[in-house]
């Protein structure tokens, strides 16, 4: 691996947030957490660098990615060739889970205060709706934050990098990825071009977050399998807009269709989203749009045409093609693949920017586990385990729903104008209220996601999914916490004890505490490396003296002695208030004050109604995963059917893949 010469690279390159703001210190000047300099020529600039992970791209996928490393203490660096966040709207939907991501970041309010709420979903045909959905309706009681928000990409990326530079570890804008190397000893360098000259940077990990023409994929060779649609999509952010609701819009005509988000309101009226297909006039059949590359007089005169929406004017217009593709490896050694660089898909479902952050999420929890000592190298594979079905999943339902509203076949035209118009009013009322409501709500939010937990890297065939094993821990909003959860934010909820991400042990309802206990022990090697507040904890005035890493979960070795005032700390790395109870005391069961760490155990009621009937036990990882489920022995139905729920979590829970 070649070493840039010194004095190349100069310690004060621009870092700022964004190109207006002032120069911060690079993430790479000599001292700074995320990198450390390797040694050069005596008195030189140093131009190589050494950190855990580097992350190239700094869109949603690439700063989530960042901030997940900064709430577990890792050293990371990200980098993005641009000089600061995208000032485009391009993406603009957050689906439920993924606001609850930011909630374990502490960035809940930032985001919720900036967003604007999409409560419900118009389908209809040419200018007439045929009924409404009540998103919020449906997922209320399966997740704080029901319905849909819509935030456009270029404010969550603002969100996230203010959020990193608040933590002292600012996006190294202007520094593009060119080259990679990967080294016998499992480690990864980079080169990349920064405004003085390359630099390099080793890293134990390297997270490709560089969108769907990803050089990084380019440099592996990973094949992006797939197809290009052979349309175009005209994309708008419209003022003054006529003729939408508040909600999210979606119409249908024998030759177009149209969606529409709410972006709140100004003082020139309405503001909205509109996207649609780019077809010339009289297309009558598949293939390229043959129009003008004049995309807004088109635009308007669709929208105006077939569905009586105009607009007074637009903040931004794009065209973009669709493309359906997976990369076929997610991961190749040190280096692992994640949002448009690893999957794209159209924008219909509005799943694109969310299915990134989550795979940030998962990928960057794995890593900090292997990090800490508390899983093995070989559980990385996780990752491409867990999120590379989802993509697939997600890539061949929009390509088949992107199909039946563009396709100019004669039964698709039919379906659109003739059946629709009768069908939709009547699935509209029925399926909001049966269960299948709250199924589809799931799939759209993402609440429903599931990773396979037991052994192997898939699900037998013939293997039931679990209800709670292998989801994302079920919301229960009035949990009736037994003592105070650390790093809790008011809420009430069972999610608070995941504003602190650690392997933790729910128990629910009074007889789950003897199996919770049991679990927590059991699992004892998960609590490894974990210690001290995290950002986003609230408590009144803390602070963390001496934390390498303002904010962070401090992980490992690097765990400071001091910790926040009036709060101690626990050996198992959990924080311990002066009104929480000691250790085998009813409540937060908070770890032993010297000796190995345990595991957290937090008790709740029982809650039947979300599939955690009392004496049920389970193990949630950091990313609110619910890893294992077993039941206290009990008698009575609701007993029986929590076995029958967890018999294959049972049997499952010597061969985690964690
Ligand atoms: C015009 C447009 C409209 C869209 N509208 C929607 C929509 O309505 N709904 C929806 O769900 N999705 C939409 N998308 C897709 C959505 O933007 C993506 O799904 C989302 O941005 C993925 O985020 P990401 O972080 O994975 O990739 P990106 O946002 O593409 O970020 C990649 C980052 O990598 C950086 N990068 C690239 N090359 C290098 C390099 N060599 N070195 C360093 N950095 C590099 C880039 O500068 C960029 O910041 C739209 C996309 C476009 C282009």
């Amino acid at each position: 691996m070649e070493r840039v010469p010194a004095p190349a690279y100069a310690g004060g390159v621009p870092a700022a947030t964004s190109p207006d703001s002032p120069a911060a210190a690079s993430p790479l000047a000599p001292g700074s957490p995320p990198a450390a300099p390797l040694p050069g020529a005596p008195g030189a600039r140093p131009t190589a660098f050494r950190t855990d992970v580097l992350v190239v791209g700094a869109g949603p996928t690439g700063l989530m990615a960042g901030a997940w490393c900064a709430r577990l203490g890792l050293r990371a660096v990200v980098a993005d060739a641009k000089p600061g966040p995208t000032r485009e709207s391009r993406a603009l939907a957050l689906q439920a889970r993924s606001i609850e991501v930011y909630r374990q970041l502490g960035l809940e309010e930032a985001v919720l205060a900036r967003s604007v709420p999409a409560r419900h979903v118009s389908p209809g045909i040419g200018r007439w709706r045929l009924g409404t959905v009540h998103l919020d309706r449906i997922g209320h009681g399966l997740t704080p934050f029901p319905g849909l928000h819509v935030l456009e990409q270029s404010a969550n990326e603002q969100i996230l990098a203010d959020h990193l530079a608040a933590l002292g570890r600012p996006v190294a804008w202007r520094h593009a990825f060119r080259a990679l190397a990967q080294s016998p000893d499992g480690t990864v360098t980079a080169t990349l071009e920064a405004p003085s000259g390359p630099v390099t940077l080793t890293a134990r990990y390297l997270i490709a977050a560089d969108g769907a023409s990803s050089p990084v994929r380019h440099a592996l060779g990973t094949p992006f399998e797939g197809t290009t649609s052979p349309f175009e999509f005209y994309v708008l952010d419209a003022l003054g807009v006529r003729g939408v609701g508040d909600g999210i819009e979606v119409r249908f005509s024998a030759e177009h269709f149209m969606l529409c988000f709410p972006m709140g309101r100004d003082e020139r009226g309405r503001r909205s989203r509109l996207l649609g297909i780019l077809r010339a006039p009289d297309a009558t059949a598949e293939g390229a749009d043959a129009g003008t590359p004049d995309l807004e007089p088109r635009s308007r005169a669709a929208l105006a045409g077939r569905f009586g929406i105009t607009y007074a004017d637009t903040a931004w217009s794009s065209r973009y093609r669709v493309h359906h593709r997976v990369a076929a490896a997610f991961r190749s050694g040190a280096v692992f693949l994640a949002g448009d660089a690893a999957h794209i898909h159209s924008p219909v479902g509005a799943q694109g920017m969310n299915t990134g952050l989550q795979d940030a999420q998962d990928l960057v929890c794995t890593i900090a586990d292997v990090l800490a000592g508390r899983a093995a190298e070989g559980s990385l594979d996780r990752y491409e385990a867990e999120r590379r079905p989802v993509a697939l999943n997600l890539v061949r339902t929009t390509d088949r729903v992107f199909a039946a509203v563009t396709s100019l076949s004669p039964v698709a035209r039919f379906v659109r104008s003739v059946l629709a118009p009768v069908v939709l009013p009547v699935a509209l009322r029925v399926i909001p209220r049966s269960p299948a409501g709250g199924r589809v709500f799931g799939y759209i939010s993402q609440t429903r996601i599931h990773y396979w937990m037991g052994p192997g890297r898939t699900r037998p065939a013939g293997q039931r999914r679990g209800r709670v094993l292998g989801r994302r821990l079920p919301w229960v909003p009035d949990a009736g916490h037994a003592g105070p959860v650390p790093g809790g934010d008011g809420r009430g909820d069972n999610h608070e004890a995941l504003n602190l991400p650690v392997w933790q042990v729910h128990a629910y309802g009074p007889t789950a505490v003897p199996v919770a206990r049991e679990l927590a022990e059991r699992h004892r090697d998960k609590a490894a490396g974990a210690a001290g507040p995290a950002s986003g904890v609230r408590v009144p005035g803390a602070q963390v003296p001496g934390a390498q890493v303002p904010g962070a979960l401090v992980l490992g070795e690097r765990a400071p002695e001091a910790r926040v005032p009036g709060v101690r700390a626990s050996g198992a790395g959990v924080t311990e208030g002066p009104a929480m109870r000691d250790a085998g005391a009813p409540g937060v069961l908070v770890s032993r004050l010297s000796g190995p760490p345990d595991l957290p155990v937090h008790e709740f009621r029982a809650a039947p109604e979300q599939d955690l009937p009392d004496g049920t036990a389970v193990l949630v990882r950091p990313d609110g995963f619910v890893a294992e489920v077993v039941t206290a022995p009990a008698s009575g139905a609701a007993a029986a059917k929590a076995a029958a729920e967890t018999a294959p979590s049972r049997s499952a829970a010597s061969s985690l893949r964690t």
